[in-house]
This record gives structure tokens, sequence and C-alpha cells, in this order.
């Protein structure tokens, strides 16, 4: 069958099938190339309408969708995203990456995402409440804790999760996990707002350690992070708490850039002002802001090429957020590690700068590794349901810091196992390392 275009999921296809194409992982073992059709066709996708009543009394309409990719490693996991670029060319991206970024976390997971066209900025909290209900309507029959169990993405935070999981057990009559990010008085996990964020930074510090040979931390390093929403709050305060400055975040709208650093009092702020859909420009004006660390606001651009020296670049905002031209930049710039918090965050053309810059110790980890500490706390979330147990944060921040550490080094071996490079050594190719390693799981499954 023809299918329209799609170019997000046409770029997350190749990403993987290059990667596994340039590696010698076919010519060993030619029966994995089998696996490409299967694992590239959706086991099913749910389209659904939401209509629901906004303030005024009128009934809205959004396209509302479930992609259920794969479930050859356990019940489909991955997202809700609300945001009003959400197409099924943006789901499918999502869900192609999931499956394989959900299988490098080790745990049994298997791959989906959904979401939803409709736009929360500007809604009141009754709107957004009546929106979940009526989107919960539509998905209810499709998902369960041993099914199909979303979370929350783009949009999609412990609020709208909360809304969900309500309309869920009311119209069930049933109390499971069948959603994660859940508040932790009814059944969440500590650990699991900070988990993305957290395994990101965790992620980089094994990239750190092994191109220094233990030399180098993130002590005394310069931060350029993208985003200001979960990914990118969590990651910049690991990162100040590990010794490195935070130069920038980012909205949809603008960049602000601190040289001296953004502290965790002025994240506390953005945290809180994010909640009520404020935006960085807002934000900046307000009184943690002032004077101190000269915060500039930068209108309509993104950091990578204006923050001028940095040693670390994490995009944490959203995908294709980072242009060959702006990868170029930051390699001038010297930075040295890229790892994306957010899914397929760099472009093409910025990927080949990244790579191809790899003999000069430029080290590039994609999404699907990088930013798997999100899931993989979901992961233990549905762990502690079914147990009906909670563990500590010191337990989780344990399970994730391990979980993000063995993902490093599975990366990094597959990446030598498979690599065609004649001179193997140097950094080996972690965009391989990560595609070839989730693949091999899910085509042995
Ligand atoms: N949306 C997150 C991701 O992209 C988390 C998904 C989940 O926890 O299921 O991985």
């Amino acid at each position: 069958m023809v299918l329209p275009h799609e170019p997000e999921f046409q770029q997350a296809y190749n990403e993987l099938v290059h990667a596994l194409e340039d590696s010698t992982l076919f010519t060993e073992q030619p029966k994995y190339k089998k696996v490409i059709p299967v694992v590239s066709v959706p086991e099913r996708i749910i389209q659904f309408r939401v209509s629901w009543e906004n303030d005024k009394g009128e009934i809205e309409v959004n396209n509302g969708f479930r992609v259920q990719f794969n479930s050859a490693l356990g019940p489909f996991k991955g997202g809700l995203r609300f945001h009003p670029s959400v197409n099924l060319s943006i789901l499918k991206f999502l869900g192609f990456e999931q499956i394989f970024k959900n299988a490098l976390t080790g745990l049994s997971m298997g791959g989906g995402k959904g979401g939803c066209d409709f736009n929360p900025k500007g809604r009141s909290d009754s709107e957004i409440r009546r929106f979940c209900v009526a989107f919960m309507r539509q998905l209810a029959r499709y998902i369960g804790a041993d099914t199909d169990v979303p979370a929350g993405d783009i949009g999609v935070g412990g609020r709208e999760i909360g809304y969900l999981f309500g309309a869920y057990k009311q119209m069930q009559n049933n109390w499971s996990g069948i959603l994660t990010g859940k508040g932790l008085t009814w059944g969440g996990s500590l650990i699991r707002p900070e988990a993305t964020g957290y395994g990101v930074v965790y992620y980089v510090e094994k990239m750190i350690e092994k191109a220094t040979n233990g030399k180098e931390s993130f002590k005394g390093k310069r931060v350029a992070i993208s985003g200001s929403g979960n990914v990118a709050q969590y990651a910049a305060l690991k990162v100040i708490e590990l010794g490195g400055t935070v130069v920038s975040l980012s909205d949809s709208k603008g960049s602000i850039i601190s040289q001296t650093g953004i502290t965790p009092e002025q994240i506390a702020e953005i945290a809180d002002a994010k909640v009520k859909h404020q935006s960085l420009e807002q934000i900046i004006s307000a009184s943690a802001f002032s004077g101190a660390n000269s915060v500039e606001y930068l209108a309509g651009v993104r950091p990578w090429a204006k923050v001028g020296q940095v040693d670390i670049a994490l995009p944490s905002a959203t995908q294709n957020e980072v242009s060959g031209d702006e990868a170029k930049a930051l390699v001038e710039a010297g930075c040295k590690f890229i790892a994306e918090g957010s899914n397929m965050g760099s472009t093409k053309e910025a990927i080949d700068v990244f790579e191809a810059n790899r003999s000069n110790d430029v080290w590039y980890a994609p999404g699907k590794a990088a930013n798997c500490g999100g899931v993989a706390v979901s992961g233990l979330e549905m762990a502690q349901n079914s147990q009906r147990v909670q563990w500590t944060s010191e337990e989780v921040d344990a399970k994730l810091k391990n979980i993000m550490y063995t993902c490093f080094e599975n990366c990094y071996a597959t990446a030598v196992k498979y690599s065609t490079e004649k001179n193997a050594e140097g950094l080996p190719s972690l965009l391989k390392g990560a595609n070839i390693a989730g693949f091999i799981k899910v085509a042995d499954a």
C-alpha cells in the first residue's frame, strides 16, 4: 500500500535503516534484514474524534490517535502528545523511536505513541479537564496495564495524567496501572518527573568519562540546553548539581542566555510560571531574573548559534530543533558532547555534521538512547504498581542511573562490534550503536 508523505516518520525510519546498513550486522547475520518490514508497520493505529465542550458552552472537535507500533517486548508503551502540530507522521515517528528506545532500557516494554492536535495553551483548567475526559472516553477501550500503557509527552504533564486516569477509573470501575506519570499519592513513582532530564545527564556523564579516560566530568563544563519544560528543567538542575554551568534555556518564542549560569532559583521560577503557560519573555522580567547574573533574552531564536563557547549541548525541546548550520556553529564553538533530551532533536544535516566530526572528538548521542530514562522510570512505575509497593527516591534514582549507564555501555559495545570503520579506535558512533542495539533486541524477540 502506498502511504501519504510522512516526512518525520521517513526521517526516523531512514536513520534506523542507514545505521543498520552501514554496519556489519546484515553481512554477518542476513536474517535480521527480514525484520525491517515487520517493525516498520504499526501493529495497529487507532484514530478517533474528540468532541468536548469549551468554557463558552461550544462544542470543539479534535483528532485523537494512538499508534500501537510494536508489542514484541511487552505492552505498547509511550507518551501522549497534545500539540497543534500532532499528526500521524509525527506520531508514527515517535512510536517508531519508542520501540527501540524502550528496548534500550532493558525493561519489557513495546513501543507506541498517541496524542491529539488539541492546543492546551490558553485553555482554562476546566477546559483541560473536559478535554481529557472526552479523550479518555475514546481511548479507554484500547489500553490496559498489560495491553498499552500511555504516559505524558509535550502538553501532557501530571495534571493531564490525573484527569485522564480519573476518567478511566470512573468509566471502567477498575484501578490498574494503565498510565504512568501518575501522582505520588495515587500510584506514581518517585523520580518520574525528574527521570528524563536526570537520565540524559547520567548518560552524558558516561560519555565524558569514556572520552577523557575518566579525567573529566561535568565539573566546570558549559552546557547549552534548549527547552524549558520538564526535561530541560531537570537536566539543568542535575548539570548544576554536578558542577556544570547552564548557559541557556528556550521556549518556542526565544532563548535565554546567561554566560555566568542560570541558577536553580531561576529554574524553579520558570517551573512555576510554565504551569501558568507564561513564556520565557514574560518570566524573565520577574524578580529572580533581575540584575545578578545578566540573563539575556533573544526573541525568535534557538540558543545553539548564540551561546558562544560551550562543551556540551542538550537539545531538550522538540524534534528537528538543531539545523545543519546550528550544528556547525556548535562544533566551531568547541562543543564536544551532544545528547538529545528531545526525540529526534537533530535534523539529518545536523547529525551528519556531528558524525563527520567524531574524528575531532565530537560525540553525538541520539534521543532514543540518551532520553530513555523517562520511559525507564515509567517501566519502574509499572513494576511498583504490579507489586503494590512504592520504592524510595534513592532506590528509583539508583535503578535509573544503572539503566542509563548500562544503556551507554550497550550502545558503545554494539557500535564497536558492528563498526565498518577500518580504524575502530577513537570514538565509536553512538548513533549506530543505539540503533543496532535496540533493533537486535526487538528482532530477536
Ligand atoms: N514521552 C516520553 C518519551 O518520549 C515518556 C514515555 C513514557 O513514559 O511512556 O519517552
